[in-house]
């Protein structure tokens, strides 16, 4: 009886050792440090989020990839994009990250100071300043006003995006 009882604890021990070493792989890949502690991700390796995370003072909606609490305890946001390879964030890349860092803090109370940023190579780590957010929030009252208008003007931020665009045949606002 108590061969069985020794057993079954070893089984138990090494299932979560494996789980926890598969565990912290997966967070290797997806550029998390490996002393945060993942609350939930939306990627399957952990628990699903089952709503995307909603505010209502900011009618702003949305679900980063991971969610962690790193090593002083603060939660913050982590976005992954495994195939973009870039020296630079992205600056849409970047104010999405700040959206979900909005998000975490209605959510937990408590605003992060900065979130990551996972490219297939690089991770970035973009600070949440005064500065970020203000942008932020200014963007999302240009698309509150855009809503509003009868018509908007089409964005060419990025040409490539026009040249293989699904309605350009129909568009007077193409690129040539
Ligand atoms: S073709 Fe028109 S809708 Fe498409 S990206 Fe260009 S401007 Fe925008």
């Amino acid at each position: 009886m108590e061969i069985l009882l020794i057993i079954i604890i070893v089984i138990a021990l090494l299932a979560a050792f494996f789980l926890r070493q598969t565990g912290r792989a997966e967070q290797g890949r997806a550029g998390i440090p490996l002393d945060a502690r993942v609350v939930y991700s939306d990627t399957g390796a952990w628990a699903r989020l089952e709503k995307p995370l909603f505010s209502r003072r900011y009618q702003l909606t949305g679900k980063p990839d991971y969610i962690v609490e790193d090593e002083t305890g603060a939660t913050i946001p982590v976005e992954v994009k495994p195939s973009r390879t870039a020296r630079q964030p992205r600056h849409s890349d970047t104010m999405q990250l700040m959206a979900y860092g909005i998000l975490v803090e209605e959510k937990f109370g408590r605003r992060p100071a900065y979130g990551l940023l996972k490219y297939r190579d690089e991770v970035f780590r973009i600070e949440f300043t005064d500065a970020l957010r203000a942008e932020l929030f200014a963007i999302l009252e240009d698309m509150r006003r855009a809503r509003r208008a009868k018509n908007v003007a089409r964005s060419h931020a990025e040409a490539v995006k026009c040249r293989y665009c699904g309605y350009r045949e129909a568009c007077e606002e193409r690129l040539e």
